[in-house]
C-alpha cells in the first residue's frame, strides 16, 4: 500500500514530546485560514510512497517516538492504519496524530475511526487564526485539544492528555564545608 508523502523529518521537538520520527502528508481539504502549509492541501503534490519504506526509516531509530501530520493524516486513513499496525506490532513507539476532523467528527465515520484507534494521542480540530496562542504546547490555537485516545476508548468520554513538561526538581541539599 502507497501512502501520499511530502516529507519525513528525524528529531522534530515540536510535534510532541520528546524526540519524534515526523511523517508529513499531502492532502488536506479543511483550508484553515493562514495555515503555515498551504502546498500539502493538494494530496498530488506528495510522493507515492510504500508504507513499509516508511515504517523501516522509523523502525531504523530506537530513539524517536513518531507523529503523523500533514497535510492531514486522516484523508489516507487506510494508509496511515496500516503504517501504524506495523509501528504498534514491531515497535514500543508512542503515535501522536494531528487531524483537522475534531474527535466528534472522526467519531461518526468508521473509516476515520479506523485510523483513530491507532493512536495515542490525537491533536484535533483546525486551525483558528483568532484563537492562535503562541504559548501553546504542540498545537495552534486553543480549541485544538491534546487527547489521549486510549483513555478516551475505554472510558466512552473524551480523555484530555495529561502532559507536565515542567518537572519541579528537589531542593538541593545543604552543604556544610
Ligand atoms: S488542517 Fe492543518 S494542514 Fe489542513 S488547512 Fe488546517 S492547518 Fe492547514
Amino acid at each position: 500500500m502507497k501512502l501520499m508523502l511530502m516529507d519525513i523529518m528525524d528529531y522534530t521537538t515540536s510535534d510532541g514530546p520528546g524526540f519524534r520520527t515526523s511523517v508529513y502528508c499531502s492532502g488536506c481539504n479543511h483550508a484553515c485560514k493562514n495555515c503555515q502549509n498551504p502546498q500539502t492541501w493538494n494530496i498530488l503534490n506528495g510522493k507515492p510512497t510504500e508504507v513499509k519504506e516508511i515504517f523501516e526509516h522509523i523502525a531504523a531509530n530506537d530513539l524517536a517516538n513518531v507523529t503523523f501530520s500533514g497535510g492531514d493524516p486522516f484523508y489516507q486513513p487506510k494508509a496511515f492504519s496500516e503504517l501504524a499496525r506495523m509501528i504498534k506490532f514491531n515497535t514500543d513507539k508512542d503515535i501522536w496524530c494531528y487531524t483537522g476532523f475534531t474527535i466528534e467528527e472522526i467519531f461518526k465515520d468508521e473509516n476515520l475511526m479506523e485510523l483513530f484507534r491507532w493512536v495515542d494521542v490525537l491533536v484535533d480540530g483546525r486551525f483558528e487564526e483568532d484563537k492562535k496562542d503562541p504559548d501553546l504546547l504542540f498545537r495552534g490555537s486553543s480549541n485544538q485539544r491534546l487527547i489521549d485516545v486510549k483513555k478516551t476508548l475505554k472510558t466512552g468520554k473524551i480523555v484530555l492528555y495529561d502532559y507536565e513538561p515542567f518537572v519541579e526538581l528537589p531542593e538541593e541539599e545543604e552543604v556544610f564545608i
